[in-house]
């Protein structure tokens, strides 16, 4: 019996499966089989040159050839820096060359005699037909006679060739007694799926590009629906303790915010905070993502659902992922609720009765000792109503006398693991939980990456606000585009608004190369954007690298040079704590006119007077962290504009990338552009990729229909039998899709 499990050294023997373990790590037949090829290449599509004539080439076509290594040469380039390996092929009587760049090690590939598959687009050169950096695939001595339909084209090493490859899954599906399907008949039936030994089969070594589409769909169809089982189950594990219920009162606190709202909430605020309440006021745990743009009102929402909790006499946290966004957040909360959170305090307002009034706590590492002690007091009696703090401390078993909702801020950060810790707090009770992303994403990919919450949309934003003008300055071409930039910094100042200047780097080089935790690296371009002298025509090729431009060192060129005469102040994560608060604060009250910052403004800071953000070297940054930085102007009445300062060069993907984010002042629409431009691993976020090792196909951008049809699939299968104890094999696929460890949650079910 050979099965998914059977070991390879069993299955096909040393000789296959040893190079499979070294060079891929594929250890069993199903390590094997979930190798799915990245290609096929169509056997009747080999052009045979043979019976072609030579004028029948075309420049531009594309060709597959099947050939034999004539000669191969490498050698450094005369006139360009770099390395360039020539092979020429016979193809019957006519010959080929194949170049290849900076890829020496081609010529130990392509050695003569080696006979291969190429496949590239014709050129001409030196009177004869060049294959420029053609892809290829190198065959195995005498078999080329015997190849399917259609060739499969697999992730190799150079080792490892995908013809090896090949030859090893033949020997495997040769022997291989066909696997138990884990998907019920019936859902196979309504689905119109093949069967999962003949998915295998075919996907490997498919006959015809419709047997190869009906065997990829119910793969990927297994991994969807093996991931929205995971997160039915999470939902439904969430749920099986009651939360505390809420009910609303018209006499409280919540009430008395909306009768002293200095504005209308819009229509979509007003519907999302009806439905919120009503499941608040319920035992049933909210588990609810909060979508909106930048600048819909979502901290007011989420404010008003903490408030309806205060009012139940029990306790809401908000989680932030930094201690600037903390503190700024405690900061907007307690300016938003004015002497309603001012409880403890001396009163001030005759109009507020203490007694009715809550407290605010908030609560970082970086508080001290005494304050520490003090605000875990304030959360362990119920003094504090409202508790602020970042997900690192609140994480650390900070006690609550009775704790109601947790508000995640910024999602983008915190993953489906930290969600299930919150709700498995010790008692009898889970919290609600209220999710708020920074950027709004699609919904097919909510549904994956969320899978486990509901969705509430923001589908406006407040009524009067500026659009932001956003224009990308490719400051390598136009020089002069910059010192205007910085004149518009001093009219902007001068008419009595605010500006902040954005640079993806701190500088004082500390353990993250100046990055702010969190950030990735960012590929280097070249030059110096601030360097009068700069040269705007250094070559890609032969460039120096620079580092990211970095506020340690943009603030003070600034200051003393196109800024000089401005208030200007710097900010960055690895100041102390204070020392953020109080520059936060000056800038929010107006005694500071240029911020030179980091990405700790990404998100929460909310100072309507500033009208202007400039940042530098914006192709350093991902889409939607661009979008969220804009998102910090353009809150007041007043028309702001964004800068985004770029030495790429004309023409190239980076600047067209800033031009169209430039153009695209939707939210929904860039994470769209964003999610085009990243790859799933980042599309499913850090915390989760690399975990989620079952996912080879499942992309949630191309399958979004896929994925919502096995998510319905999935909540109605765990509806009727939430650990999947009668569905073994759903259980199993489970665990194969999102590992033991995730799945340990069907246990507690
Ligand atoms: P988000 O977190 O969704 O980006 P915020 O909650 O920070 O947005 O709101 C942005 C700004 O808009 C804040 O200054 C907030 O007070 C204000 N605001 C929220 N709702 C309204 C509304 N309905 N009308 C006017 N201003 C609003
Ligand atoms: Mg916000």
């Amino acid at each position: 019996m050979v099965g998914i499990q059977t070991s390879l050294l069993t299955a096909v023997g040393d000789k296959t499966a040893k190079p499979l373990a070294r060079q891929l790590e594929l250890h069993t037949v199903g390590d094997l089989l979930r190798h799915y090829p990245r290609k096929y290449i169509a056997h009747e599509t080999v052009t045979h040159a043979s019976e072609r004539e030579d004028q029948r080439f075309r420049p531009g076509e594309h060709v597959t050839l099947l050939g034999t290594v004539e000669q191969v040469t490498g050698r450094r380039m005369r006139h360009r820096r770099g390395h360039i390996t020539e092979a020429t092929i016979s193809v019957g009587a006519q010959r080929f060359t194949c170049t290849f760049f900076n890829q020496p090690y081609r010529e130990r590939d392509l050695q003569r005699g080696t006979r291969a598959l190429f496949s590239g687009d014709l050129s001409r050169y030196r009177g004869g037909w060049q294959l420029a950096a053609p892809e290829f695939i190198v065959l195995g001595a005498g078999v080329s006679a015997d190849l399917p339909g259609l060739i499969p084209i697999y992730p190799a090493t150079k080792k490892l060739r995908s013809w090896n490859v090949m030859m090893a899954v033949r020997q495997v599906l040769d022997v291989l007694d066909d696997p138990e399907d884990p998907l019920p008949e019936v859902v196979r039936a309504t689905h119109g799926l093949a069967s999962l030994g003949d998915a295998l089969r075919r996907v490997h070594l498919p006959d015809t590009w419709a047997e190869q589409q009906a065997a990829r769909r119910r793969l990927v169809w297994d991994e969807a629906f093996g991931l929205q089982l995971a997160m039915a189950g999470r939902r439904a594990s969430a749920t099986t303790r009651p939360a505390p219920a809420c009910p609303r009162r018209d006499d409280g606190l919540a009430a008395e915010f909306d009768a002293r709202l200095p504005f209308d909430l819009t229509a979509s605020q007003r519907e999302v905070g009806e439905s919120l309440s009503t499941a608040l006021a319920g035992a049933e745990p909210l588990n609810r993502l909060l979508q909106g743009d930048v600048g819909s009102g979502k901290t007011v929402v989420a404010l008003r659902a903490m408030l309806q909790v205060v009012d139940a006499g029990r306790q809401a946290v908000l989680l932030a992922p930094t201690e600037v966004l903390a503190s700024q957040h405690a900061r907007s909360l307690r300016a938003m609720l004015g002497p309603l959170g001012r409880a403890g305090e001396l009163p001030d307002d005759p109009t507020v009765d203490p007694a009715g009034a809550t407290r605010i706590t908030l609560l970082t590492g970086s508080l001290g000792a005494k304050a520490r002690r003090e605000a875990l007091l304030d959360a362990q009696s119920g003094a504090a109503g409202i508790v602020v703090g970042t997900h690192a401390v609140i994480q650390q078993g900070v006690g609550f006398a009775d704790l109601g909702l947790v508000v995640v801020d910024e999602q983008h950060r915190f993953g489906v693991h930290q969600r299930d810790e919150l709700r498995s707090r010790p008692g009898d009770t889970t919290p609600h939980v209220l999710v708020m992303t920074a950027t709004p994403i699609p919904r097919t990919v909510a549904m994956t990456v969320y899978g486990d919450l509901d969705t509430s949309e923001l589908t406006e934003l407040p009524a009067g606000r500026q659009p932001i003008a956003t224009t990308a300055v490719p400051a390598g071409v136009r020089p002069r585009w910059l010192d205007r930039a910085w004149e518009r910094v001093h009219e902007e100042v001068a008419a009595g608004h605010q500006v902040y200047v954005v640079c993806p780097r701190i500088g004082d080089e500390g353990g993250e190369g100046g990055r702010e935790p969190g950030e990735e690296a960012a590929p280097a371009p070249a030059g110096d954007l601030l360097d009068p002298e700069r040269d705007t025509e250094t070559d890609g090729l032969e460039a120096e690298a620079r580092p990211p431009l970095a506020v340690a060192e943009v603030g003070p060129m600034l200051a003393e040079g196109p800024l000089a005469g401005l208030r200007l102040e710097i900010l960055h994560g690895r100041m102390p704590a204070d020392e953020k608060d109080a520059v936060m604060r000056a800038f929010g009250e107006g005694r500071v006119d240029v911020l030179v910052a980091t990405t700790v403004i990404e998100v929460g800071v909310d100072v309507p007077n500033a009208t202007m953000m400039i940042i530098m070297d914006a192709d350093r940054f991902g889409v939607s962290q661009l979008h969220q930085l804009r998102g910090r102007v353009g809150r007041g009445s007043a028309p702001s504009s964004c800068l985004f300062v770029t030495e790429a060069a004309e023409g190239s993907p980076a600047l067209a990338r800033l031009e169209r984010l430039a153009a695209t002042p939707d939210g929904f629409e860039v994470s769209r552009l964003d999610l085009e431009v990243r790859d799933e691993g980042d599309v499913l976020g850090a915390q989760q990729s690399g975990r989620l090792s079952g996912l080879h196909m499942l992309s949630v951008l191309r399958h979004g229909d896929l994925v919502a049809e096995a998510r319905e699939e999935a909540r109605a299968v765990v509806a009727a039998d939430p650990s999947l104890a009668r569905h073994p094999g759903l259980a199993g696929l489970v665990r194969s899709v999102v590992g033991e460890d995730e799945a340990a949650f069907l246990d507690r079910l």
